[in-house]
């Protein structure tokens, strides 16, 4: 069984679609939520995914607020900006598709687990080691895999925890030893934060145990022009071009 790993979209539909078109070939998609907000395509984002087929799907915090289930008082001003925006656009049959997702953490199979910021709290980020423990006391699978913070990285517990990378920019494999935990973010599809500007995903071989986190570069321009076309704020438009 081999699983596309997806986290953080937030209506790139311009990084999605280079996303699918490179992931090999795969059996099922696991979409780690955050599939709206900040960008300009949250309907097309979403009728691409519903589209999808064999797609396990969990809601995030963006999610939440952009289909009216969740209070965008949260929110930092380009957010709220972004999400208002958001849940004025998405049609009807979207927002309550959207509304109606699952929250996580979702067990896939005996291996893995799927959430959207932590397993014992879909809104809590994993930023650092500290965070990483708390969060592995709470999964119950080898694999827990994460998003919600836009930033690829890998926690593995045997004796004691370790940050086992990514390196920055670069296709990282991880083959999943048997006895040890791992905790992982594969990065964000839509919005990268880690100075990388191209699309981050994961590509999962459950057989093998193997997992590659790893990079496609996208039309940053097209989604750019749509964000200033749509009205949202300049700066959602310059951060997809750095990756912050
Ligand atoms: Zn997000």
């Amino acid at each position: 069984m081999k699983y596309l790993v997806v986290s953080d979209v937030h209506a790139n539909l311009e990084a999605l679609e280079a996303t699918l078109a490179s992931a090999g070939p795969h059996d099922g998609v696991l979409i780690l939520g955050d599939l709206v907000g900040y960008g300009a395509d949250p309907n097309a984002v979403i009728d691409r995914i519903r589209g999808l087929r064999h797609a396990t799907i969990i809601r995030g915090n963006h999610d939440k607020v952009g289909a009216g289930i969740d209070d965008v008082e949260a929110f930092n001003h380009l957010a709220k900006h972004a999400i208002t925006w958001t849940a004025a656009e998405l049609t009807p049959a979207n927002r309550s598709w959207l509304a109606a997702l699952p929250a996580g953490p979702q067990n896939i199979d005996s291996l893995v687990e799927i959430c959207h910021g932590s397993p014992f709290d879909e809104d809590v980020y994993i930023f650092d080691d500290l965070d990483a423990r708390r969060a592995l006391l709470a999964t119950d699978r080898p694999l827990c895999l994460f998003g919600h913070t836009h930033v690829p990285a890998v926690y593995r517990f045997d004796t004691d925890l370790r940050s086992v990378g990514p390196p920055r920019g670069e296709t990282f494999r991880i083959s999943l030893d048997p006895g040890v935990k791992y905790l992982v973010n594969c990065g964000a599809v839509g919005q990268p934060r880690d100075g990388d500007p191209r699309a981050a995903f994961g590509m999962l071989d459950v057989d093998k145990r193997a997992l590659v986190v790893t990079r496609v570069a996208y039309d940053v321009a097209a989604a750019q022009a749509k964000i200033i076309a749509a009205g949202l704020p300049e700066v959602l438009a310059q951060r997809l071009a750095i990756g912050r």
